[in-house]
């Protein structure tokens, strides 16, 4: 049986269960952002099991201009091509083309652009979109849309959540047709759609409004982390969540820091996903229930200490600071990779550790012990 089961509510905050073809997912939850079908900082997806990954990302822009979607399909998807067999999540892929692509031409057909790789021209609407993540065999596909500039006037951002909107139906049919063809590599892909307006609360609103009449399996909110502040975040989360159906799920892409995180599921989000912990740990930024530091600092040359004591990943298990900082100072790879799985394994605990709180009623006392004790 798949679909989302809301097991129970503190406030508007939410524990909550996924179950899907490729198994269940526990909420709330962080997705593992492994773009091109790996986690950057040499993470495999035998490592993701060690760290607690439930649900790994991946993006249709990056598949689709790099080997291809096609070449995957023939190779029986995503899950078998990058051997990893729990949940996959595929976003559509415009986030990219309006963030990374270049001459860009956007039409109620869909959107011309450059590859930021070589150059060629492509094109990509709603359709095509879902046949490259229908080609993935992903578990859940992501509605094609456009993510207006948070700066863009009025006007402009009406008409192109009302374009995006017509986009969502072109998903659904599109993919309800796919899913009933015999060589469809998953025939149970889900879809959500996402909910857009920039920082216009009625826009917000008339959209999920909207959306939520489609009966589809999810629902996300994007545009958000996108330059906006924190409180202009978190009220959009206020006006605009509970007009998202409560038996879905509820997603806010590409969210954040863990406080953003603690804010959010606070304001009724179960699914999360950020470059954060992966990016900062190729830095040396890790991440601790006390705040986030740089291994690189000398002070860290004798500390025989781990990252975190008391962390259970698997470079804490094993290595010290003074250690890692090595590696990291000798331009030895292992030394991005343990801090990437540290961080990763930290996201994945605190999502846990939300979830113990949510199951015995002390999410409120959770949150202000985790914001007392973590440095900003
Ligand atoms: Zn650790």
């Amino acid at each position: 049986m798949s679909g989302y089961t809301l097991i129970k509510k503190d406030k508007r905050a939410r524990r909550g269960r996924l179950d899907t073809v490729h198994g269940t997912v526990e909420t709330p939850v962080f997705m593992n952002v492994g773009t091109v079908g790996a986690i950057k900082g040499a993470v495999s997806s035998v490592d993701l099991k060690e760290i607690g990954c439930q649900i790994e990302l991946s993006n249709t822009y990056h598949l689709h201009v790099r080997t291809g979607d096609e070449l995957i399909k023939r190779l029986g998807g995503l899950h078998r091509f990058m051997n990893w067999d729990g949940p996959i999540l595929t976003d559509s892929g415009g986030f990219q083309i309006f963030s990374l692509a270049s001459l860009r031409k956007i039409k109620e057909e869909g959107v011309t652009f450059a590859s930021h790789i070589d150059g060629h021209r492509i094109f990509m609407g709603p359709e095509e979109s879902i046949r490259i993540q229908s080609n993935l065999g992903s578990t859940i596909a992501m509605a094609f849309d456009e993510c207006p500039d948070s700066r863009s006037d009025r006007d402009y951002v009406e008409a192109s959540v009302k374009r995006t909107e017509r986009w969502l139906v072109r998903c659904k049919d599109e993919l309800d047709r796919l899913n009933a063809l015999p060589d469809t590599v998953n025939q149970h892909q889900m879809l959500f759609g996402i909910n857009q307006g920039a920082v216009f609360d009625d826009i917000r609103i008339d959209n999920a409004d909207y959306i939520s009449s489609l009966d589809l399996d999810g629902y996300a909110i994007g545009g958000l982390a996108v330059g906006e502040t924190h409180e202009e975040m978190y009220h959009i989360l206020d006006v605009t969540v509970p007009h998202l159906p409560e038996d879905k799920p509820v997603y806010l892409m590409g969210v954040g820091t863990p406080v953003n995180i603690l804010e959010a599921v606070e304001r009724g989000v179960d699914f999360f996903d950020c470059v954060y912990p992966s990016r900062n740990g190729r830095h040396g930024q890790l991440y601790t229930h006390s705040g986030k530091f740089n291994i690189k600092n000398a002070e860290y040359a004798e500390d025989l200490r781990p990252i975190e004591e008391g962390c259970k990943c698997p470079a804490c298990c094993s290595y010290s600071r003074a250690y890692i900082r090595h590696l990291i100072k000798a331009g030895e790879m292992l030394g991005l990779r343990l801090c990437v799985l540290h961080n990763l394994y930290f996201y994945n605990h605190l999502m846990k550790e939300i979830r113990q709180a949510l199951d015995e009623d002390r999410f409120d006392s959770f949150k202000a012990d985790f914001l007392a004790h973590y440095k900003r």
